[in-house]
């Protein structure tokens, strides 16, 4: 039996995310913000991206040195392999790809039109698997790298109004799995992130300002309270460390307990 290490530094190492690299999208607002800064704290070097340049650049200067941003939209799939060499270029091998760019639409199913529907899986679905393909690729070459896709609790169980949000990051769910088992041979992980009710301005824009749309959120959370973003900062922290090193093709529940069935 070895002698049990109660060297508390040792222990903090294998959360530590010093040297690496890691690519955000969406990371210049809501939880994406709170995934960038909780790896530079754990001490990588993070690129955020998004669509929009200003959110970008208040994001970076609020991040610190160990950040910088690339302006891309994602659902312009054919730009996607330029911007990851772009990022390679400027900052050397992505350790890390966190999926966290998405968008939600809140409509009754037989409102929902083709370009609703479209719109939310090529953002949600189809440009992640675009990115994904383009640094696993590259992660597969060097036989190292961590994946993780945030989905949502809408891909654990069925909830109104949202039927084009809840296919897409349910089929993310599905592809994680695919992914992990043709990935891990190569030391490539992959993992997920379902977050439940977090404050964000995504969440809260969701629930239309109505207070009783969120007392019912609370009633179906064991823990009675809103997620923070850096609930999910911190456990994709964990699932791209060396702590993690023996996880892949699951899904995290970040959710006060929501997914239980309350
Ligand atoms: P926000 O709307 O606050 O942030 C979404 C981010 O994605 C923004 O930074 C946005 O940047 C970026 N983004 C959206 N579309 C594109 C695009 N086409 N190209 C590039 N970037 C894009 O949402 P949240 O922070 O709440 O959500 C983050 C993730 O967490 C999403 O995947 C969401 O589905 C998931 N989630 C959130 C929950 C919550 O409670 N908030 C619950 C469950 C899951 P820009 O607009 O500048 O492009």
């Amino acid at each position: 039996m070895p002698e049990i290490d109660n060297n508390n530094a040792a222990a903090m190492n294998v959360f530590s995310l010093h040297g690496k690299l890691a690519l955000v999208t969406g990371g210049g607002s809501g939880i994406g913000f709170y995934i960038a800064q909780a790896m530079i704290q754990s001490g990588a070097k993070v690129v955020v991206t998004g669509r929009r340049e200003a959110v970008l650049q208040e994001a970076v200067g609020l991040l610190g040195t160990n950040a910088s941003y690339f302006v891309n939209d994602i659902t312009q799939l054919s730009t996607i392999p330029d911007l990851i060499a772009a990022i390679e270029e400027a900052h050397g091998p992505i350790d890390i790809l966190v999926n966290n760019a998405g968008i939600n639409m809140k409509k009754h199913a037989i409102e929902v039109t083709d370009e609703d529907f479209d719109r939310v899986i090529q953002t949600n679905l189809h440009a992640v698997f675009a990115v994904t393909r383009e640094c696993g690729k590259r992660m597969i070459a060097r036989e190292k790298g961590s994946i993780i896709m945030i989905t949502s609790m809408a891909a654990l169980y069925g909830i109104d109004r949202v039927v084009a949000y809840t296919a897409s990051k349910s089929a993310v769910g599905g592809m994680v799995k695919a992914l992990a088992t043709e990935f891990s041979p190569y030391n490539v992980r992959i993992n997920a992130v379902a977050p439940g009710f977090i404050e964000t301005p995504m969440m809260l824009t969701a629930m239309n300002g109505d207070p009783s749309r969120r007392d019912k959120a609370m009633d179906r959370t064991p823990m009675g309270t809103w997620g923070k973003p850096d609930d999910i900062g911190w456990a994709t922290v964990f699932l791209a460390s060396p702590a993690a090193k023996f996880i892949t093709g699951v899904t995290l529940p970040v959710d006060g307990g929501n997914s239980i069935g309350f």
